[in-house]
């Protein structure tokens, strides 16, 4: 299977489900990471096709609309069907997925498993949000509703495409919401395929968009619009605190982020050093490093350091890179030129810094952006690589005595997305768990995430939650209806 297989069928903008040009006729060119070449040109979307998309999706939120008068139920059926268009055409899916994106066909077949499960789960818990009925008081009787909240933007980052969209796009519709989605610029193509398959579900026009474009334009000319009532955005902390200016400048629009992260993972010397080690090397090379909750700080207790970097180097000695439509690939190229150098910068950095470079470091082959598994031991806290986010096949490994100082340090960062422990004491576990601060912590595991359990995270690692019972809420006002209750009921409650 080569890229010369995967037949490109959508390049146009997804507006009131139709493909239409943009507005000025502008491309963009997507790349291919495994030979920096063009796959092809796609529309691009400015502020004046924003405007054309958010109106689509005002007028399919409108009261008396097709989409407003669904039940929930009506909503979580499309959901499914949605689900299984995309199940049926995973193969396809797939191979597109990884020709923009660059990781393994295996890794974007399991990404596209997650995603199906993740339109599964808000199928089923479309008519499952109640309000509440509150105790009277002063005479009224009041209840709450929870209430789509509207027109909602939605922005996604390039490392998990497909993944992405279903996050965003399933608690949004779900609640009853129309969305606009702007994928990465630098991997639009998986998010068109789904848009085709969202109309063929039979989703009302205008109920979802895609509109395909660059950050600083179509993506801040929707977090501009006063016509968008809510913003979700992935990606990083310097762009979501732009997402917050632009919300305060426009309409005070809701915001949730899911943004960067320095995840620790905490290794205690009673750990099964074999499994521990595969945890923590699984826990940052998966995806390339390119995962916001990746473990990219490996915090080993002093007892089995030294043998566990000797291992962890064996296993990332044995990790095979290479072209990511061959079956035995293991990792594919980093996502495009500017995060290539910046890897390969920032592990120089950890060399000049007197960190100890176990293995890797360099690029691999002559074309593309791949980037060996690298491993470094003697790591620092005040090491550059320790403390910002390389978004890399880099894993960086620091010593540590007891449990107490480890939680010091693990939390000694701006960031708090996520945090692992491998241990077999149960204490270590629970004080650890309780102690971290961290949106997700996976004890004996890592990246261990399901559709049921809310992700998200601590400090400037974001805002709100996604995935369970949690996300959907990000979609849903809360309404309070008072009822005056007769003179005589409230009498005989007080009595
Ligand atoms: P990025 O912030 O540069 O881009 C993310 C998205 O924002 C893209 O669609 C981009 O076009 C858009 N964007 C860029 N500038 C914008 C602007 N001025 N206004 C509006 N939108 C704009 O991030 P990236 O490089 O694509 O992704 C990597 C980052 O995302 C990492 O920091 C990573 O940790 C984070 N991330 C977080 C999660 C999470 O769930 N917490 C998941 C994936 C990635």
């Amino acid at each position: 299977m080569s890229r010369d297989d995967v037949k490109i069928k959508y390049t146009k903008l997804f507006i009131n489900n139709e493909f239409v040009t943009s507005v000025s006729g502008k491309m963009f060119p997507t790349i291919n990471p495994a030979n920096g070449k063009k796959i092809i040109d796609v529309s691009e979307a400015t502020k004046e096709d924003i405007d054309v998309a958010v109106a689509a999706a005002k007028a399919a939120f409108k009261r008396g609309s097709e989409w407003r008068k669904l039940d929930a139920s009506a909503r979580g059926l499309l959901l499914q069907k949605l689900a299984n268009l995309i199940q049926r055409d995973v193969d396809y899916l797939s191979k597109l997925e990884s020709l923009d994106n660059g990781k393994t066909v295996a890794d974007s077949v399991f990404d596209i498993g997650c995603a199906v499960d993740t339109f599964r789960y808000y199928a089923g818990i479309a008519d499952k949000s109640c309000g509440r009925t509150i105790p009277a008081d002063a005479g009224l009787f009041s209840m709450t509703r929870r209430e789509p909240v509207g027109v909602v933007g939605q922005i996604i980052p390039w490392n998990y495409p497909i993944l992405m969209l279903a996050w965003k796009w399933a608690p949004a519709l779900a609640a009853g919401c129309t969305v606009v989605l702007k994928p990465a610029e630098l991997t639009p193509l998986t998010a068109l395929a789904v848009a085709a398959l969202a109309k063929e579900a039979g989703f009302p026009k205008g109920v979802v968009n895609v509109v395909p474009g660059y950050g600083p334009i179509a993506g801040q000319a929707l977090a501009l619009h006063n016509d968008i009532d809510k913003i979700a955005f992935t990606g990083s902390t310097v762009v979501g605190r732009l997402i917050l200016e632009s919300a305060a400048k426009s309409n005070i629009k809701r915001i949730s982020l899911e943004l960067g992260g320095k995840s620790p993972v905490v290794i205690m010397d009673d750990a099964n050093i074999d499994e521990a080690v595969e945890i923590a090397h699984n826990a940052i090379f998966a995806n390339h490093g390119q995962n916001c909750c990746a473990g990219s700080r490996t915090f080993v207790q002093a007892g089995i350091y030294d043998e566990f970097v000797k291992k962890a180097t064996e296993m990332a000695k044995k990790r095979k890179v290479g072209n990511p439509f061959d079956e035995t690939t293991q990792q594919g190229p980093q996502i495009g030129e500017v995060a290539f150098n910046k890897v390969l910068r920032l592990i120089d950095t950890g060399i000049k810094e007197g960190a100890k470079l176990q293995i890797g470091g360099t690029r691999v082959g002559k074309e593309g952006y791949f980037v060996e598994p690298t491993v470094f031991s003697d790591v620092t806290d005040d090491m550059t690589i320790a403390k910002e986010e390389i978004f890399g096949p880099v894993q960086t490994i620091l010593k540590f005595n007891s449990l107490d100082e480890v939680i010091e340090r693990a939390n000694s960062t701006t960031y708090g997305l996520a945090a692992g422990i491998v241990t077999q004491n149960i204490n270590n576990a629970l004080v650890f768990s309780q102690a971290v601060q961290a949106g997700s912590v996976w004890v004996n595991c890592y990246d261990a995430v399901i559709p049921q359990a809310p992700f998200g995270g601590f400090k400037q690692s974001g805002i709100g939650r996604e995935l369970g019972e949690e996300a959907m809420k990000e979609y849903l006002e809360v309404k309070t209806i008072s009822i005056k209750l007769p003179t005589n009921v409230s009498e005989a409650k007080k009595q």
